[in-house]
């Protein structure tokens, strides 16, 4: 199992037919074997850590998270998958517990050490978030390569100043005023198993990945050199999965409709395993299976970190040797 951090119907149809053609591009997450990740249920939890960011009264964070689940799911009938909001109902941590989970750093933008052998890992300052997925670390198994068991979120609250653009901005404190809607529509994209639909160097995208019409994606700063011009780049550029985001903007909160076909084609609503079983949450440090493996990787287990909505940064997904 592998932790990595990285759309409807007749919507979908009616944008495909609005662009003049085949959708220019969806890319989906890959593992070292080449497999993309899926989930293979038809349903996915999700839960916000009891303590929510500052920046915001709770009541409207969770009202947030609620529009941005909406917004895709009001677009995906075409799709089997549902994302299921679950309230806060007290301290969940973002690791693997088969809990997804929506965390926000406040103190340190840092995943904490943990009882089962982790260390701090801190992320890079300029990005909004990072979504991690769990999921099987199989190469050589191309059933269960990439089955995804488990993502979640974690959001910059210590370099970003999160608000609702719908209202007035907030007085300034120096971090980065970020539309918390905006960025949680683009990592829920990551957590469902899309990648960004433009690389750049470093980002840790594995050289085999390629969009669905089997292309190499494109470079992230080609595609704002050229975007102006090339009417194929721009529309890469509004994709909510493309790797960069400027302060305040919003356009990440509506999935475009390359989006939105990624999504039906990789859990087509005719393919439904009619699966709707809440995991149960496994306990954080007792746990079981690769929890207890402390360190190095197992043959069936690592972690693979996609960093999210990035703000003017470069860097966006982050391989890390944790076993689970
Ligand atoms: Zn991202």
């Amino acid at each position: 199992m592998r932790p990595l951090q990285s759309f409807s119907g007749l919507l979908a149809l009616v944008g495909l037919i609005a662009h003049g053609g085949a959708a220019q591009a969806w890319v989906r997450s890959r593992t070292n074997g080449c497999h993309p990740v899926y989930w293979s249920q038809s349903c996915i939890y999700l839960q916000p850590d009891g303590e929510l960011t500052k920046d915001l009264p709770a009541d409207q964070v969770q009202r947030i998270i609620q529009r941005s689940i909406a917004q895709w799911q009001d677009r995906i009938g075409g799709s089997f998958l549902r994302l299921i909001y679950v309230p806060p109902d007290g301290p969940r941590e973002a690791r693997f517990d088969r809990q997804p989970t929506i965390k926000f750093r406040t103190g340190r933008w840092c995943r904490p050490g943990d009882c089962q052998g982790d260390r701090e890992s801190c992320y890079d300052a300029s990005a909004a978030a990072i979504t991690t997925v769990f999921f099987v670390n199989k190469p050589d198994n191309e059933q269960e390569d990439g089955l995804i068991l488990d993502a979640d979120i974690e959001l910059n609250s210590v370099h970003n100043q999160f608000y609702d653009a719908d209202q007035l901005p907030p007085r300034g404190d120096g971090r980065t005023l970020t539309d918390l809607e905006n960025t949680l529509v683009h990592e829920l994209g990551h957590l469902m198993g899309l990648e960004h639909t433009c690389r750049s160097a470093g980002d840790g995208m594995p050289d085999c990945t390629v969009d669905h019409l089997g292309q190499r994606p494109p470079l992230c700063s080609t595609v704002l050199a050229g975007m102006d011009r090339d009417p194929r780049l721009r529309e890469i550029a509004e994709t909510t999965m493309f790797a960069t985001a400027q302060p305040r903007e919003t356009k990440k909160r509506t999935p475009e409709a390359d989006d939105v076909a990624a999504i039906v084609a990789i859990y087509p609503a005719a393919r439904d395993p009619r699966s709707c079983e809440r995991p149960r949450p496994r306990d954080q440090c007792g746990g079981g299976g690769c929890a207890l493996a402390p360190h190095g990787r197992t043959a069936a287990a690592a972690p693979l970190l996609l960093l999210g909505a990035i703000l003017l940064c470069m860097r966006q997904r982050r391989w890390s040797g944790r076993t689970c």
